[in-house]
């Protein structure tokens, strides 16, 4: 065998380090890296099985304009021809790149800087907008600046760990294990809030299943007790944290116990019992994930949770941080380089400063000057007309987005999408007038950045296949193509990485990411041997913060009406992940051993909802929506709360004519982050058919 090459899992925000050993043609024997911060040796099952995945079946292998194989010169000329015909004829903002926490941080780097400097718009999202951009607002808004307060080694010192909205146990494993581990090792409390009963919930101290959008109220009413209490950190509030007028006020009314326990639908004896638990542990982690970001009012939830750490002065200090945990491999290198529609490369935003700074660091002709549209509004651009070229890389919104039926309808009617993909047919794919083939993981070099900031190397192990290419290549030959030559000369992804390592370091003026100022003259070598490091150590220790005046700000956040059952859409939906499956089962689809956990998508109904419905175990039923529908077999648990139904995100057309989820919801959003609200969906459930 040969000698194991050391890379980082293709998919979670975990970020675990893997040891692959290319046994011969594809075949890949995968173990975990023990010498990595993230996971210690440790894999998940969808870690595990990677070397399952890295076949050939179903992949793009050449380019192709339409359904005939062109030459890379052909269909590269055509996307930087039709681009660049595009731009002329309806200006920058005519056009959009919909890009992906898959793609390395290199890759990111080059196609934020193609479209904000060079095209001149913003329009570049990413599917990321749909897993943090919550948690991005929050931050921003509280700390004045987008970090991440923590990190793995705080669950390990942490007296309590709160989950909120987060099925950890399935959807970041070895996280979980690792609060297993800080339980086993030195008693840490683990409170889990979630509406469903999740596997996070087995073996939790406490369980609270609140009302479905009820966390605001759940945060104010913990806030509102700590402050009659006298409970709150008096010092860590005058010296660094700023409230705005009339905050407590508001906070001293209306947030009494039996309220809080009323609004959210769990007793006053189990709020009152986390209560005091929160208020007699200081040390104490709120990790949050998709529960708490993917809802209309995300980041205010962020924010409720965030207010409570402030002004407990649970910030700074080991094991004591809101946490939020991102789904994706590089979702966090993505908002390093600025990945998102609304921020510019190294954390910045679109203040005419940074947009001047960023446009002299890359010569840039045309810098965007204003933020661009978030992902639910770019594909309504679309619908509207306004959007006349699309370049997917690395994503299946066909399938992702909400209100995926008029997804494909932008897709249909965009004059001209490009695809570039490892996968020849995802539901996206299938509507590209070009599809450029993808390296895939474990085919390309470069780093990502997992949920506490360690940046790791992904290593190639395997040849390209066919004509594959990865994703930077791609980028920098239309970019060259397009006409700027000079500004994407790039090589290897070293050179990339370097020059988006001096930006940071030197153009920021945040400098939280000094510790990338040696990485921006590090030698090529030395980025082929780069170990994992983590950026931006113990932030906020000092209690100062990235605002004028260096206070964190407390935002005044209200617990929203929640809406009632509607006449025709009864029953509320709440969407998420199976352990085994990862987004749009391109990859884990292709694992026999993965598929066995949940062979097809299930939609989970509370037992009094069955009976009443006529619903029994195994039968067809129909999930409907004004949105959409489709067929789920149905799953009777008491894991749900009653009125309640749960379905999961992974199936596609590809995979099962049912099970489309992401045909159900609206395609509301938050109104500060833009994140898409997938956790309380009005549904009408009916029974179908009986096994
Ligand atoms: Fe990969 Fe996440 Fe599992 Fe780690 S926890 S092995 S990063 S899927």
């Amino acid at each position: 065998m040969s000698q194991a090459i050391r890379t980082t899992c293709a998919y979670c925000g975990v970020g675990c380090g893997i040891a692959a050993s290319p046994t011969g043609g594809r075949a890949v024997t995968i173990k975990g890296d023990e010498a990595h911060p993230a996971n210690a040796g440790k894999l998940c099952s969808k870690g595990t099985h990677l070397g399952e995945t890295v076949g050939l079946e179903g992949r793009l292998l050449h380019p192709m304009i339409g359904d005939k194989r062109a030459s890379w010169d052909k269909a590269l000329d055509m996307v930087a021809k039709r681009f660049r015909e595009t731009i002329a004829k309806h200006g920058p903002d005519s056009v959009a790149f919909y890009v992906s926490g898959q793609l390395l941080t290199e890759d990111y780097y080059v196609a934020n800087k193609l479209m904000k400097g060079f095209i001149g718009s913003a329009n570049i999202d990413t599917n990321s907008r749909l897993c943090m951009s919550s948690a991005v607002a929050g931050h921003n808004r509280a700390f004045g600046e987008d970090v991440v307060p923590a990190s793995y080694d705080d669950l390990d010192e942490a007296d309590l760990i709160v989950l909120v909205g987060s099925n950890t146990a399935w959807c970041h494993p070895i996280v979980y294990q690792r609060i297993q581990a800080a339980r086993a090792a030195r008693g840490t409390k683990l409170v889990v809030i979630d509406p469903r009963r999740t596997e996070t919930c087995e073996g939790a101290d406490l369980h609270l299943a609140l009302r479905p959008g009820s966390d605001v109220a759940l945060m104010n009413g913990l806030l509102a007790w700590m402050d009659q209490g006298k409970l709150l950190d008096a010092d860590f509030l005058r010296d660094s944290v700023n409230a705005p007028e009339g905050f407590w006020d508001a906070i001293r009314t209306g947030h009494d116990l039996w309220t809080t326990a009323k609004a959210c639908d769990v007793s006053p004896a189990l709020l009152q019992q986390f209560y005091e638990l929160f208020a007699a542990t200081p040390r104490t982690v709120t990790m949050f994930s998709q529960g708490i970001n993917q809802s209309i009012r995300g980041t205010d939830q962020v924010n409720a949770i965030v207010n409570l750490h402030l002004a407990t002065g649970r910030i700074g200090k080991p094991g004591a941080a809101p946490f939020s945990i991102t789904g994706q491999p590089n979702a966090m290198g993505g908002r390093e380089v600025g990945g998102l529609a609304s921020t510019l490369a190294a954390h910045m935003d679109f203040a005419a400063e940074n947009v001047a700074r960023v446009g002299r660091f890359w010569a840039a002709p045309t810098m965007a000057t204003k933020p661009g549209l978030k992902a639910v509004d770019l594909f309504r651009a679309i619908n509207e007309g306004r959007i006349k070229a699309l370049w997917v890389m690395a994503t299946n919104p066909a399938v992702s987005l909400p209100d995926a039926n008029r997804v494909r309808e932008a897709l249909e009617a965009v004059p001209f999408l490009v695809v570039s993909d490892v996968m020849a047919t995802t539901d996206t794919a299938v509507h590209a007038h070009v599809r450029l083939p993808a390296a895939a993981w474990g085919e390309k070099d470069g780093t990502v950045t997992n949920s506490d900031r360690t940046i790791s190397r992904q290593r190639a192990l395997l040849p390209l296949p066919g004509e594959a290419r990865p994703d930077w290549w791609i980028v920098t030959e239309v970019a060259r193509r397009m006409g700027w030559r000079n500004a994407f000369a790039y090589d290897r992804p070293a050179d990339i990485w370097r020059e988006h390592a001096r930006l940071t370091a030197y153009q920021n003026d945040g400098a939280r990411v000094l510790n990338l100022r040696a990485q921006a003259t590090m030698g090529n070598e030395a980025y082929e041997a780069m170990e994992p490091f983590r950026w931006g150590d113990a932030p906020f220790a000092d209690g100062r913060f990235s605002t004028p005046d260096g206070k964190a700000r407390l935002l005044p956040v209200s617990q929203m009406d929640l809406q009632g059952p509607l006449r025709d859409w009864p029953m509320t939906l709440n969407t998420g992940r199976y352990r085994d499956q990862w987004h749009t089962m391109t990859r884990t689809g292709l694992s026999p051993k993965l598929a066995r956990h949940r062979e097809e998508p299930l939609v989970e109904v509370h037992p009094q909802d069955a009976t009443a419905l006529g619903i029994a175990d195994g039968d067809l039923a129909r999930v409907s929506t004004p949105q959409g529908e489709s067929l789920f077999r149905a799953r009777i648990s008491d894991g749900q709360r009653p009125g309640e139904v749960f379905t999961p995100i992974h199936w596609t057309d590809q995979q099962s004519s049912g099970g489309r989820t992401g045909l159900l919801p609206r395609p509301l959003v938050d109104p500060h982050s833009g994140q898409p609200g997938f956790k309380s969906t009005p549904v009408r459930v009916e029974k179908v058919a009986t096994e």
